[in-house]
């Protein structure tokens, strides 16, 4: 979900962001504490704000908090929020939007009904909705494209939750995996591109949804199959009540899920993360090795692909650097300062191991080059001869419109740069990255499967113009 500024806000605030997203119908489940155990699975995705709703014979009840989900949960808060259907929802922002207001699920009456509803992704066509909403009488509060999708449902003529939801959905241009709950109805849809995961899990006593599969593993879930672009599906206790809302696209999932975003241990479309970020690494020690010492990851999104890159050049893998598990992603502080200092609090080069010693250093992506840039200085206070670097994606250079924060262009560091000059900007004895054919290769899927926008700038649902415009005019692009 995100803000809903106007155009012009695009550029001061980041209203892109990542969440999580839950839903299990299971009468006789203590379901928010299945829901509870998911959304901590699922927290890399989003750790400002968490929130479960329950519903029970037409009731719907709703706790959400900003913090982490064992921060806004305990046990009497669990023991209170029963029902036979539950949703859950963590958070991921940046700047200006951490406030309990934009916690999730969002909730909404329609008719005599309630309606609470979880989103993952970002819109793109919310000024239309806001202007459709408005004609259409309704007195608007909603600030975040989330909550715009909750209106338009409580707006939907009269019928079951999922009627409402399949009209709703040709209105809405952008990402969208969402799970919606009403007081007798789980209802999980998705984008006609399938850009954000969206999964089905059958568990003894029920069915379930999330974002990511490593959510049913700890809930001991099995997978059935994913929410196909376009559908919308009921999940009950007994089954699937699958529509097919909007035609598909053919589905376009985020690249950067399997990159970076998910956990290595969810299985994106079929395919482990953690084996396709081994495999990037294989691929990249193919295509730019490095005569070095040893090979270190970035832990922890960079050791999958640095055991790959060992694996691929036969240079031995080893633990480089210590990583603080109690410091957040360093994305997540909005501050430039904060996030720099963010860099050393989260990661320690272990000197004994890397003094004298020429590294091949592997990550997954640079985004703005903060974390690159201070890490190639504490390897060589460490000790390290040499550093070369080896990242698993291609340069990130154009920004996110469907639910991923990376910035404004002109943060960028690849937008308008050489890879000669990011070299030098990050003061690295070489670099370089996986080139986009090397990724498909690793990924052993076609190309047409993903949404690439953030490499080549190739966006596969619609912009709107003026945000393109005034995200990308601060570089002159
Ligand atoms: P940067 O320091 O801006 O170049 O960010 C790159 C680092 O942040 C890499 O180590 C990535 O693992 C991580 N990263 C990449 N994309 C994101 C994102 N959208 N949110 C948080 N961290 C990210």
């Amino acid at each position: 979900m995100s803000r809903v500024p106007p155009a012009h806000d695009l550029v001061d605030d980041h209203p892109r962001e990542e969440c999580g997203v839950f839903g299990v119908a299971a009468p006789g489940r203590d379901t928010s504490r299945l829901a509870f155990f998911a959304l901590h699975a699922m927290q890399h995705r989003g750790q400002e704000s968490a929130g479960i709703a329950v519903a029970e014979a037409g009731r719907v009840t709703v706790q959400r908090e900003l913090g982490l989900v064992g921060e806004v949960f305990d046990e009497p808060a669990l023991r209170t929020l029963t029902g036979s259907l539950a949703i859950g929802h963590v958070r991921y922002s940046t700047t200006g939007s951490n406030k309990w207001e934009n916690s999730q699920p969002v909730v909404v009456t329609r008719g005599a009904d309630v309606v609470a509803l979880g989103h993952n992704g970002n819109l793109t066509n919310t000024d239309r909705l806001r202007e459709r909403l408005v004609g259409g009488g309704a007195l608007l509060t909603a600030t975040t494209d989330s909550e715009l999708i909750a209106a338009l449902i409580a707006q939907a003529a009269p019928g079951t939750l999922l009627d409402a939801v399949c009209e709703v959905m040709p209105l809405l241009v952008g990402a969208f995996s969402v799970v919606s709950l009403s007081g007798s109805e789980l209802v999980a849809f998705r984008d006609a591109h399938g850009v954000r995961p969206l999964v089905i899990g059958a568990l003894p006593g029920g069915y379930c949804v999330a974002s990511e599969t490593c959510a049913f593993d700890q809930i001991g879930a099995t997978f059935v199959r994913e929410v196909h672009p376009g559908e919308a599906v009921r999940v009950t206790p007994d089954g699937l009540d699958s529509r097919q809302a909007i035609p598909s696209e053919g589905g376009k999932l985020c690249v950067f899920e399997a990159i970076y975003f998910a956990r290595p241990d969810s299985v994106l479309d079929g395919q482990a993360v953690w084996d396709a970020r081994r495999a990037m690494g294989v691929v990249l020690a193919e295509e730019s090795p490095a005569d070095a010492d040893l090979v270190i990851g970035l832990p922890d999104s960079g050791t999958p692909a640095a055991i790959g890159f060992a694996h691929g050049s036969g240079i031995p893998y080893a633990e480089g650097v210590v990583r603080n598990r109690y410091v957040g992603r360093s994305f997540i502080q909005p501050e430039q300062e904060l996030r720099q200092a963010g860099v050393r609090l989260k990661f320690n080069p272990l000197r004994s191991v890397i003094e004298g010693r020429r590294l091949v250093v592997v990550d997954d992506s640079i985004v703005r080059g903060t974390t690159m840039r201070q890490m190639v200085a504490m390897l060589e206070d460490a000790g390290a001869s040499e550093v070369h670097l080896r990242i698993s994606s291609p340069p990130v250079a154009w920004p996110c419109f469907y639910g991923i924060d990376m910035a404004n262009r002109d943060e960028l560091i690849a937008a308008g740069a050489t890879v000669d000059d990011i070299t030098e900007t990050v003061g690295a004895t070489s670099l370089e990255y996986l080139s986009l054919a090397g990724l498909q290769r690793a990924l052993g899927r076609p190309a047409g499967r993903y949404c690439r926008a953030c490499f080549t700038g190739d966006y596969p649902i619609p912009v709107p113009g003026e945000a393109l415009k005034l995200r990308f005019e601060a570089v002159g692009a």
